[in-house]
C-alpha cells in the first residue's frame, strides 16, 4: 500500500513576522509527541535560489543543514523543536523553483509547448511538496508559505497548494492561517476587522482556511472568537489564541491547550490519542524559567543590530543556560567598535567571551583585540568560525611574534598566511553553494577541552567556510601553545584549536551551534557556559 502522507499548509495575513515558523514547529512538535513522524517545509516567494548570497541583514542568519543546504533560519527552529535533521528539500525558494523549469525548458522537455507560471511553475511547486513526504515517508509533511497573503510573488504559492487540496482529496489536507488581532489602546479593544480582511484574501484566492491562528498581546474573549469563527466560516474550536510569551519554547505548551493538535488530526482522519506529557520540554522550560545562578556572556560580531543574525548561537546559548540552570545574559558587542584602547572598558566584568562567525574585513581588527583580551585575562572564550580563524591570527601575531599575520581572506599577499584558500577553493568564482558546507567528521585529541565536551573521539560537525587553518604553521602555533586538537580524519585540516594554558579557549572552525537542540543542548556550548559560571562565581 502506498504511504499515505498528510499535509497541512501554513499561510499568514495582516504582517509579517508573526511567527509562523513557531508555530507550525510547535504543531510539529505535539504531532511528534504523539508518534507521528512529521517534518516541516518553508517555501519561500524571494528569487535567490537559496539565502546563502543574502547578507545576514537582509534575512538574519543563513541556517546550514547536515547535507549542506544554505536554508531560511525557520529550518533551525524546526530542528532545535523536533530534534530531527532537515535537508535542501525542506526549503524552496522561487529562485530553485524557476531554475529547474527554466533548465527543464532548455533540455527541451516541454516539447514546444508555452512555459507558463501555471502550469509549469506551480506543478513544480507541488512537485517539491510531495516529494518530500512521499521520499521520506513521514505520516505528516507541515509546509509553511512564507510571506504574507496578497503579496505578489505568493500567489503561484498559494494557488499550487489550492490544487494540491482537490487533488490530494479530502481528510488529506488542512490549511492554517495566521493573523493579528490588534489592541487599540484608545478604544481598550481587540480588532477583528484585519482577520476578517484576511480570510477574504485567501477566499479570493480559492481557500478557505480550515484553522485561524491569532496572534494577540491580551487574551481572547469568547465574545472575539464566536465572531471570528462566525464571520470567517470556521469552527468555534478552530479559533486558536496565539498569545505574545517570554520564550519562544512556551508556545507548544500554548497550543496544547489551545487543541491545535487535536484539531489537526481530527480534519485529517487520523487517530487522537491520549495527550502527550512533554515531561522533558516541560522540565527544560522550568529550568529555563527558574534559573540558579547566571552569567555575561559578551558576543563579539559586525552583526548585532539584528539578533536574528546570530539566531542559533543564542539559542545555543539559551539550551546550555537551561542545562547549567543558569540564566545567560547575552551581552552583544560591535567589532567595528572594539579597539586596543577601549577594549578593557569594553569587556569588562564578561565571564565569557564568544567571538561569531563573519565574512570580510570588516570589524576584524576588532575580533582580534577581544580575542586577546579573553587570552590574557584567561576568560572563558570560544570563537566560531571567522572567531576560531580570529583566534589563530591573534595568537600568532602576539605569541609566536609574527606581526603581520593574517587570512588571505583580509589580505591577499600576507608574508604569514596563517588563514588560507584550499588549493580546491582557488578557481573557485561562483559564490552560491561553493564554500566548504554540511557535516564533515572530526578525530579529537584526548586530555583536550573538546574531549572533556564531547565525551567522544570522533564527532561530525557542520561546515559554512572557504578559508582554513593554513597547516604549515601548525608546528609554529603548537610549540608556543595553541594545539590541534580536533583534525578532519580524510583531509588534515585542522577543525579545533585550544590554548594548553588557558582555563577554557576553544576555537572551532565548524558551527556547533546548528546541531544545538532543546533535547541534546551542543555539548561545546554547556561546556564553555559552565566554565563562564566557574568565572562568575570565584
Ligand atoms: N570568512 C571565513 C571563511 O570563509 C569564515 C566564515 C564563517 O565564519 N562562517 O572561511
Amino acid at each position: 500500500m502506498p504511504h499515505n502522507t498528510k499535509y497541512v499548509f501554513v499561510t499568514g495575513g495582516v504582517t509579517s513576522s508573526l511567527g509562523k515558523g513557531i508555530i507550525s514547529a510547535s504543531l510539529a512538535k505535539l504531532l511528534q509527541s504523539r508518534g507521528y513522524s512529521v517534518t516541516i517545509q518553508k517555501l519561500d516567494p524571494y528569487i535567490n535560489v537559496d539565502p546563502g548570497t543574502l547578507n545576514p541583514y537582509e534575512h538574519g542568519e543563513c541556517y546550514v543543514t547536515e547535507d549542506g543546504a544554505e536554508t531560511d533560519l525557520d529550518l533551525g527552529h524546526y530542528e532545535r523543536f523536533l530534534n530531527t535533521h532537515t535537508t535542501q528539500s525542506n526549503n524552496v525558494t522561487t529562485g530553485r523553483i524557476y531554475q529547474s523549469v527554466i533548465n527543464k525548458e532548455r533540455r527541451g522537455e516541454y516539447l514546444g509547448k508555452t512555459v507558463q507560471v501555471i502550469p509549469h511553475i506551480t506543478d513544480e511547486i507541488k512537485r517539491r511538496i510531495k516529494i518530500l513526504g512521499t521520499k521520506n515517508k513521514f505520516d505528516v509533511v507541515i509546509t509553511e508559505i512564507g510571506g504574507t497573503v496578497g503579496d505578489i510573488e505568493s500567489l503561484p504559492y498559494i494557488e499550487a497548494v489550492r490544487q494540491l487540496k482537490w487533488e490530494l482529496g479530502p481528510s488529506n489536507s488542512v490549511f492554517i492561517h495566521l493573523t493579528l488581532v490588534p489592541f487599540l489602546a484608545a478604544s481598550g479593544e481587540l480588532k477583528t476587522k484585519p482577520t476578517q480582511h484576511s480570510v477574504k484574501v485567501m477566499l479570493e484566492n480559492g481557500i478557505q482556511p480550515d484553522v485561524l491562528v491569532l496572534r494577540t498581546e491580551h487574551p481572547l474573549t469568547d465574545e472575539i472568537r464566536k465572531k471570528v469563527a462566525l464571520f470567517c466560516n470556521v469552527s468555534l474550536d478552530a479559533v486558536v489564541e496565539s498569545i505574545d510569551v517570554s520564550t519562544i519554547y512556551e508556545v507548544p505548551l500554548l497550543m496544547q491547550k489551545e487543541k491545535l493538535d487535536q484539531f489537526v488530526l481530527q480534519k485529517l482522519n487520523l487517530p487522537v490519542g491520549n495527550v502527550p506529557e512533554l515531561k522533558a520540554w516541560k522540565q527544560f522550560i522550568s529550568k529555563l524559567k527558574n534559573p540558579k545562578s547566571k552569567v555575561k556572556i559578551g558576543l563579539v560580531g559586525k552583526y548585532v543590530e539584528l539578533p536574528d543574525a546570530y539566531k542559533s548561537i543564542m539559542e545555543a546559548l539559551i539550551h546550555a543556560g537551561a542545562s547549567n540552570e543558569c540564566k545567560v545574559n547575552i551581552i552583544s558587542l560591535h567589532s567595528e567598535e572594539i579597539t586596543a584602547s577601549n577594549v578593557n572598558e569594553k569587556l569588562n566584568g564578561l565571564n565569557g567571551i564568544l567571538v561569531a562567525p563573519g565574512f570580510g574585513h570588516r570589524g576584524i581588527e576588532g575580533k582580534i583585540e577581544a580575542v586577546k583580551f579573553a587570552r590574557e585575562q584567561s576568560i572563558p572564550f570560544l570563537g566560531i568560525c571567522l572567531g576560531m580563524q580570529c583566534a589563530v591570527i591573534e595568537f600568532a601575531r602576539n605569541v609566536i611574534g609574527y606581526s603581520d599575520a593574517n587570512s588571505t581572506e583580509m589580505v591577499r599577499n600576507t608574508a604569514h598566511p596563517v588563514i588560507d584558500l584550499m588549493e580546491n577553493q582557488k578557481g573557485v568564482t561562483d559564490k552560491g553553494g561553493t564554500m566548504r558546507l554540511g557535516a564533515y567528521p572530526c578525530t579529537i585529541s584526548k586530555g583536550s577541552k573538546a574531549f572533556e565536551a564531547y565525551k567522544s573521539q570522533d564527532i561530525s560537525e557542520r561546515h559554512r567556510h572557504r578559508y582554513e587553518l593554513n597547516n604549515d604553521f601548525i608546528d609554529d602555533l603548537q610549540k608556543h601553545g595553541m594545539m590541534a586538537t580536533g583534525i578532519n580524519p580524510d583531509t588534515n585540516l585542522v577543525e579545533i584549536t585550544e590554548i594548553k594554558s588557558h582555563p577554557w579557549f576553544v576555537g572551532v572552525q565548524f558551527h556547533p551551534e546548528y546541531k544545538s537542540t532543546v533535547v541534546n543542548p551542543h555539548p561545546l556550548f554547556v561546556s564553555f557556559v559552565k566554565a563562564a559560571l566557574s568565572v562568575a562565581s570565584s
